[in-house]
């Protein structure tokens, strides 16, 4: 008898521990709910415990009495997506409560978050924007958000354009362009505006575009430049094809991916040109846009888009800033040479090319007209001559536009003040 209940109270007492030892293994659940403040539709929430989950409940702005459950079969995570979208917009409060699978003593935790509820996509108001304007130029567009904290961008195709924001963060200007290789009928430049909340809107600028072509040029390279470049620009003997397109092809894509990564570095938001912008004297020698055709031997070996304006003049001389700017880049850069990169604010940037010397270096604050350095030859320059080009963010554009100060006034300024004209 006494046996008997000795083995009962030893059971016991193992069973006892057992369970106490398995209640001590398991941990309380952990919850993580959706983390911004304003949703448009639904909150998710992420449930995860070591050892396996049981119920999950959630209920709204403290009404338990009419919280929703699921069991989460012992699974060791689950998401669950709590529909707000029946509500009305503003604030809600969801709470969740999860359960481990603990058969004796289950583990509970709970997490309480507030949300703004908006459903409504935010408003954008067309208030100016350039009417006119051509294949590979530029424009600008000013539009206003009444609704605040929202996300502003302007896309056209695979490129991006900044906008330059009032302190409230409801009037927005940004000067963008018509990319030269974007067909009239492929041109949609898009404001894109999303509020906190996720939801978005669309606005197409209504631009009228006039296509134009560019003129073709075909270039018959020696050998004797190839060797001469070959060594400046790689370091090494060539004097063939091979040599040509690792310059020409190769070093191209590189210093175009450079000047992107340079350009969109830049910081100077608001515009600090001043009048029109200036053309360094010399005769004109290449145009914009212009396809270039390479020909070694009288074969073919290269094609390639010419993103400035050749201007030759006397042999080193003096190059003047454009407008006035931040000097954000003075180095040599591949097929650039020695080359000069100014911001002029507003995202927009001119570019001094192949130059022997240059005067100048990054952080500099320059005026319109003061030297930036001395033409010359380097990079993947014949002769002695400026290659210099305009970019609106990464893409180049027509530089003659910004020397006429009837389409500066009209096409861009008269946008500007608009946009920084009091409500
Ligand atoms: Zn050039």
């Amino acid at each position: 008898m006494k046996k008997i209940l000795l083995l009962i109270i030893v059971l016991a007492l193992v069973v006892g521990a057992s369970i106490l030892g398995l209640s001590r293994d398991w941990q309380k659940p952990a919850i993580k709910l959706t983390e911004a403040t304003h949703v448009n539709q639904s909150v998710v929430v992420m449930a995860s415990d070591n050892r396996g989950l049981g119920e999950v409940c959630y209920y709204l702005d403290g009404k338990i009495d009419g919280k929703s459950c699921i069991n989460a079969g012992g699974s060791t995570s689950y998401e669950l997506t709590v529909d707000l979208s029946a509500l009305a917009d503003g604030e809600h409060e969801v709470c969740v409560v999860a359960a481990d699978a603990n058969p004796y003593f289950p583990n509970r935790i709970s997490e309480c978050r507030s949300y703004v509820l908006d459903k409504v996509p935010p408003r954008v108001v067309l208030e100016s924007a350039t009417r006119y304007m051509q294949r590979g130029g530029g424009a600008a567009v000013f539009v206003s958000t009444p609704e605040r904290e929202t996300n502003i961008r302007l896309t056209v195709g695979e490129h991006q354009f900044r906008f330059i924001s009032n302190a409230e963060g409801t009037r927005h200007f940004a000067v963008f362009a018509h990319p030269h290789d974007v067909e009239v009928a492929d041109f949609k430049p898009m404001v894109v505006v999303e509020d906190l909340a996720g939801n978005t809107r669309r606005l197409l600028i209504g631009t009228v575009t006039k296509d134009r072509q560019f003129k073709h040029d075909t270039l018959n390279i020696p050998h004797s430049f190839i060797e001469r470049k070959s060594l400046e620009m790689l370091n090494k003997e060539g004097a063939g094809k091979e040599a040509f397109l690792e310059m020409n092809r190769t070093m191209r894509v590189e210093n175009r991916a450079r000047i992107k990564s340079i350009t969109s570095a830049a910081q100077s938001p608001e515009p600090l040109w001043n009048g029109p912008f200036y053309r360094n004297l010399g005769a004109p020698k290449a145009q914009f846009a212009e396809p270039r055709t390479y020909l070694l031997d009288k074969e073919v070996i290269d094609h390639q888009t010419h993103y400035g304006i050749d201007i030759a003049g006397l042999a080193k001389m003096p190059i003047k800033a454009a407008n006035n700017g931040v000097v954000i880049f003075a180095e040599y850069l591949g097929i650039y040479g020695n080359c000069v990169i100014i911001d002029h604010g507003g995202r927009v940037f001119t570019m001094y090319a192949h130059l022997s010397q240059m005067d100048v270096s990054p952080g500099m604050n320059v005026d319109k007209k003061e030297v930036v350095g001395r033409s010359g030859n380097t990079g993947m320059a014949g002769g002695d001559h400026l290659h210099y080009a305009t970019y609106i963010s990464e893409v180049p554009v027509e530089p003659s536009e910004w020397f006429d100060p009837a389409w500066l006034q009209t096409r861009i300024n008269d946008i500007y003040n608009d946009f920084k004209a009091e409500e």
